[in-house]
């Protein structure tokens, strides 16, 4: 499964769609304005059972704030398994 998602963020479709979206929303972070370091995410992960190709799953963050995310996601699984 992880090896999936790696590879996923590699492909060709990925990356064609992260341009699009950066190209009409701006290459901003979508929480704070931020245009440093900016990346996208998607709002609910692969790995939670996200679409990968969807843009309203999508939003792009600065590195502060895909670490807090990312953080978050992490901690609310850890919660589920328990
Ligand atoms: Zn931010």
């Amino acid at each position: 499964m992880p090896k999936i998602a790696a590879s996923f963020y590699k492909s060709p479709e990925w990356r064609k769609l992260v341009a699009s979206i950066k190209r009409e929303r701006g290459c901003k972070c979508e929480r704070c304005g931020s245009t440093q370091r900016v990346i996208a995410d998607h709002i609910i992960e692969l790995k939670d059972g996200g679409a990968p190709l969807d843009r309203s799953n999508i939003e792009l963050l600065c590195h502060a704030h895909h670490q807090q995310k990312t953080a978050q996601a992490r901690g609310a699984r850890a919660a589920g398994l328990t």
